[in-house]
């Protein structure tokens, strides 16, 4: 249990439910530790927030959308707002990545890169807001037709602890240049940028009840926030078992939702590859952020007639990385809590047991603490297709390279998981490159590159198990928004 950790003299103390544009405490008068997983030591506390300040932040919300200042607002105010928020998360960038850093146990270069992420994802859609419009539709003599933009509500966002400011952008970006009211429930491990990103939110002049935010755990706020009968779309990010969840909430209530729940995502090394480009990337995509990134290249499958080569080559590279504390700037960073640990450890010590062969280990940054949650990088392989490496999402440093005959082999390997989010081709062949993006079952697909997470402007979402819907892009505002047709008789 968290409380079992040491706790810092200089704790930063819980400042309750962001709702309204102030600090309100939470009903339960209770915080949760909030402890930092490079060192295994608690830093912080949150309040725990439950039902009574979801109702809370649902009914402010709910004001702000039916008459309150932000309903008043046109398309481009919205957008300024948001433009200014963007202006503020550059501000305090440093501050942020530095929280980040510390919540999510990550390297301070990543937590500086998704604090610039999460200011260009509010700056996006402040562009956008006045540009994603209705249309009009020819219809019969007599009848002038539209069919109008407009907002869903209230709309309901729970999201992870893996880039707790990166999602915040991400879905409340779009949500709010439509002009929808937000309540957003982070998750406990790592929710503190969070709530400073609904602080600077005010000070940008966002009106009360645009976003509130109410931290807690996911079975009380976060499932009160799903089951709500006062919301009207939900956002999750996420376990498929908590979207399960969530989606059945929905349906009890009639609202729709978009679900990102993670993926077996691979990377498809031919053996016309340019093994100089793909390597490092392949590399990089299941050590960024730990491997705790939904769209991490967990699966690399390699065409049989260039293994030996190419498995040296991730070997290699794999046997140098370090992982230690965010200042140091190491390779990765530490699991984000014990649990979480011991069920990546749990993948590895059974793949060990089964005699699955290990083709490179990594190592600990010197001066990483003995309390951080560290599990360093393996790469598995071959891995047996019918493995559960192969197959089950480990969310960890955990590479399963799997060797593949020929481009139909590749395709039934890549598309055999229950998962479908994204996938990297590396070949020189442009016709299969072109074959391969257009069978794959996913939602997003790379050639000769890779961007685990990346890019604020590439619409995202998953298949199968990873989910449905879209975000990011101009997709998303399709999401959080409806269209309204009108209908004109007219002489
Ligand atoms: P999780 O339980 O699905 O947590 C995601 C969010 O849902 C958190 O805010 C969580 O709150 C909340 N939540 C939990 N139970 C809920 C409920 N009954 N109703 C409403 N909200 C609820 O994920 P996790 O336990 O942190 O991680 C477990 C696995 O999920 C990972 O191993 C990984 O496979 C997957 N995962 C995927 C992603 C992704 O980006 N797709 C991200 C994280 C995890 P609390 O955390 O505060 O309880
Ligand atoms: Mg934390």
């Amino acid at each position: 249990m968290a409380e079992d950790y040491p706790r810092e003299a200089a704790l930063r103390p819980a400042k309750g439910c962001f709702i309204d544009n102030r600090w309100q405490p939470s009903a339960s008068g209770r915080s949760l530790p909030v402890v930092a997983p490079a060192e295994g030591v608690i830093f912080a506390e949150i309040a725990q927030g439950n039902a009574a300040d979801i109702d809370r932040a649902v009914a402010a919300a709910r004001a702000a959308f039916e008459g309150g200042a932000w309903s008043r607002l046109t398309a481009t105010e919205r957008g300024r707002l948001l433009m200014r928020l963007s202006q503020l998360v550059l501000d305090n960038a440093e501050e942020l990545a530095a929280i980040e850093a510390r919540d999510c146990g990550k390297p301070m270069r990543a937590a500086r890169a998704d604090i610039q992420a999460t200011a260009r994802y509010f700056e996006f859609y402040g562009g956008a807001a006045d540009k994603f419009h209705g249309e009009q539709i020819p219809f019969m003599n007599g009848y002038y037709v539209t069919g109008e933009r407009e907002p869903l509500g209230v709309t309901g966002h729970v999201i992870p602890w893996n880039y707790p400011a990166q999602m915040t952008g991400r879905t409340l970006g779009p949500a709010l240049a439509m002009g929808n009211a937000t309540v957003l429930k982070p998750a406990e491990d790592a929710c503190l940028t969070v709530l400073r990103i609904a602080e600077l939110a005010a000070e940008a002049g966002l009106p009360e009840g645009a976003v509130n935010v109410v931290p807690g755990l996911g079975h009380e706020a976060g499932a009160a926030l799903a089951e709500h009968p006062g919301i009207d779309f939900i956002s999750f990010t996420g376990s498929p078992q908590v979207g399960t969840l969530i989606q059945t909430a929905a349906a009890r209530n009639h609202i729709g939702c978009v679900l990102e729940l993670g993926g077996k995502s691979p990377q498809i090394l031919f053996e016309d590859a340019d093994l100089d480009a793909a390597v490092p990337v392949v590399v990089a995509a299941i050590v960024q952020n730990a491997g705790q990134t939904c769209s991490a290249g967990a699966r690399v499958l390699v065409q049989r007639s260039i293994w030996e080569k190419a498995t040296a080559r991730i070997a290699e590279r794999f046997s140098t990385l370090k992982a230690g504390l965010p200042a140091d700037d190491p390779d990765l960073g530490p699991i984000i809590n014990a649990r979480q640990k011991a069920r990546v450890e749990g993948f590895i010590s059974r793949a060990k047991a089964e005699g699955v062969p290990v083709i490179a280990e990594a190592g600990l940054h010197e001066n990483a603490p003995a309390g951080g949650f560290y599990v360093p990088p393996v790469i598995f392989g071959p891995v047996p297709r019918d493995n559960v490496l192969a197959l089950d999402e480990v969310f960890g440093p955990v590479l399963a390279a799997i060797p593949f005959e020929d481009e139909a082999d590749a395709l039934a390997l890549a598309n055999g998981t229950d998962y479908g989010l994204i996938a990297g081709v590396w070949t020189r062949d442009n016709g299969r490159a072109i074959r391969m993006a257009r069978r794959l079952r996913v939602g997003q697909v790379y050639v000769n590159a890779y961007g685990a997470g990346g890019g604020i402007e590439l619409p995202f979402g998953g298949v199968k198990k990873s989910g449905h819907g879209r975000e990011k892009g101009m997709e998303a505002l399709h999401e959080f928004s409806a269209l309204k047709t009108i209908v004109i008789k007219h002489d």
